[in-house]
């Protein structure tokens, strides 16, 4: 019999496919006083060449699905394991104390990790604590006998299921294979879910359950659409299946034909329709989906995907990259947006009740500068390449605008005085995502270049409502007036000086949104890019003045989410 089951549907498709569970086993290891020592320490040793061969194993298919760069770590990996003086570390401690291998074998890794960790002042070393973390798992798995999930050794087609999946584990799941994937927890603007999107892999995310309702190798199918996943499907399921996935074919083709056209509405309005990037391999997708624009490039994967911080040189060669291939059209590229679920482990950042409230984005830039400094100056020589934008991220006061605008002008200043080439319009701007600079739009606007909308903060923060939870989903809020006039607020802001107002938030590629913007008057949106030759579908069917009727009634008079959904039905009709 199959069961379905529910989640909230963060990126569109459809796919059919065994379950590969990217689920952590139970590790615990229990400390127990032993009879035979020796026997110990040859269970030690044949879980340590276990581990080995393993090791070895993963690291072949992982070259061949990811390349030779990804695969490297497992290199770092097997040493740590063929480490002599930890083995003899651990055989101590086994015949000293006289306990279980499993206990042993913690107690020693947690004496390096510890020690690994303090050495601030070395990241290397802190790193191989991390590895070290990394192999202790499989040493302990194979000696309590339990699985570990291997994601990198994936070669035949699967959908993912998982507790969550953070941006890295989602940068490194390959995507010739990984067919879907569906997680206990998170909301539609997790990183995960705007990762899939931009992988254009369907996902759910938030089905609460999920882990706990499949197996290993179980078939299911994902409907990125509806947020349904139906577990050991029927044929008639399977056939039904098959119908939408076709349909849904039908309609991306009659959507590729607006590829290379305008984006006007049909009284003739022209609007930007841009593309959202997390790395320069994401613009490809931009230009395939007809992208006119890139409005917010996410340069915080740059250094995520790092072990260290990226040097000047790497960081400019990424952004000429992307401002080359955009051909002269404009690339907003975001300052280095560190915390909230992005973590930096090279950076040792503090660990925080609140991290979404915490020390992150230009907080970090403003108070560790030299790394900002270093930024500020890869895109101030990339600049010469294209038409560059650049964008602070969690700006609250006008003090940190300010700050941030006067070190880009230092550094802007130091350049020239070495004689380096720099554009001489670059704009800067801000991301519009905590309410207080939004309510401040118009002494911002006397200031900035331009704005954008980061709607998935700023409705987090509006409603007091973490993006990752979601058992407060409900209130992820996008027409709720409330959230509606923050965002003409900084609209309105923005044109009564002569500014652009733009939104790279998830809302931007809202169909139920989308005629609610360009009624209230949005110059520029910026999405994934798989949405965005549907919105440019859409925008072709709307009437500008007709539209501004309908974001007025939403403005003035609806008083709900579900009123303002049910006024764009009504002003959308056909
Ligand atoms: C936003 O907050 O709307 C945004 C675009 O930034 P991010 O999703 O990276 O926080
Ligand atoms: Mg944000």
């Amino acid at each position: 019999m199959s069961k379905k089951i529910t989640g909230i549907a963060a990126s569109d498709g459809y796919a059919h496919a065994k379950v590969y569970r990217l689920i952590e086993p139970d590790l615990t290891v229990e400390k127990i006083k032993v009879e035979d020592p020796k026997a110990e320490i040859e269970r030690l040793n044949r879980a340590i060449a276990e581990s080995q061969t393993e090791i070895e194993r993963i690291r072949e298919i992982a070259v061949e699905s990811l390349g030779e760069e990804e695969a490297q770590v497992f290199d770092a990996h097997a040493m740590i394991l063929a480490d002599p003086e930890m083995a003899e570390q651990v055989e101590e401690a086994i015949n000293n104390e006289g306990i279980n291998a499993e206990a042993a074998y913690e107690e020693v890794t947690n004496n390096f990790v510890t020690l690994f960790e303090a050495m601030e002042d070395n990241p290397y070393m802190q790193e191989r604590a991390a590895d070290i973390l990394d192999v202790r798992k499989r040493v302990l798995a194979s000696l309590l006998g339990v699985d570990l999930p291997n994601p990198s050794t994936i070669n035949e087609e699967v959908v993912i299921v998982a507790h969550d999946l953070t941006p890295s584990d989602t940068a490194q799941l390959n995507k010739d294979f990984v067919k879907a994937f569906v997680t206990n927890i998170g909301g539609r603007t997790s990183h995960s879910a705007i990762m899939a999107r931009s992988l254009e892999i369907p996902a759910i995310v938030g089905t609460g359950n999920i882990s706990k309702e499949v197996s290993n190798g179980e078939m299911v199918i994902v409907d990125g659409i509806e947020g349904e996943v139906v577990i050991d499907p029927s044929e008639e399921d399977v056939t039904t299946y098959n119908k939408k996935a076709d349909e849904f074919a039908e309609l991306k083709a009659e959507w590729e034909k607006l590829k290379d056209e305008p984006t006007v509405t049909a009284d003739g309005k022209q609007l930007e329709l841009a593309g959202n990037i997390g790395t320069p391999r994401d613009l490809e997708a931009v230009l395939d989906h007809g992208g006119e624009a890139v409005g917010l490039y996410r340069t915080e994967f740059l250094y995520m995907d790092s072990q260290e911080l990226p040097t000047e040189d790497e960081q400019y060669e990424a952004y000429k990259e992307v401002l080359e291939g955009m051909n002269g059209q404009s690339v907003v590229v975001r300052t280095m947006d560190i915390g909230g679920d992005k973590e930096l482990p090279y950076l040792d950042l503090p660990d925080e009740m609140n991290p979404f409230l915490g020390y992150r984005a230009i907080r970090i830039s403003l108070d560790q500068d030299e790394i900002f400094r270093t930024q500020l100056r890869a895109l101030l020589r990339a600049s010469v390449h294209g038409n560059l934008r650049i964008m602070f991220p969690m700006i609250a006061t006008l003090q940190e605008f300010r700050d941030a605008k006067a070190i880009y002008e230092e550094e802007k200043e130091k350049l020239q005085n070495e004689g380096v080439e720099v554009s001489e319009s670059i704009q800067v701007g801000i991301m519009v995502e905590i309410p207080a600079a939004a309510v401040l739009a118009d002494q911002f606007a006397k200031e900035v270049d331009f704005f954008s909308l980061g709607t998935n903060d700023l409705i987090q923060y509006s409603m007091a409502a973490d993006r990752m939870n979601e058992q407060v989903s409900y209130l992820y809020q996008p027409y709720n007036p409330s959230i509606l006039r923050l965002i003409k607020n900084v609209i309105d802001a923005a044109h009564a000086e002569g500014k652009w107002a733009g939104m790279c938030g998830e809302v931007a590629g809202d169909q139920t949104a989308v005629p609610l913007l360009v009624g209230m008057g949005l110059d520029e949106f910026s999405m994934s890019a798989t949405s965005i030759l549907k919105t440019r579908s859409l925008m072709k069917r709307l009437d500008s003045s007709k539209m501004e009727e309908l974001a007025d009634k939403a403005l003035n008079e609806a008083t709900s989410n579900e009123e303002v959904m049910a006024l764009v039905e009504e002003y959308t009709k056909e």
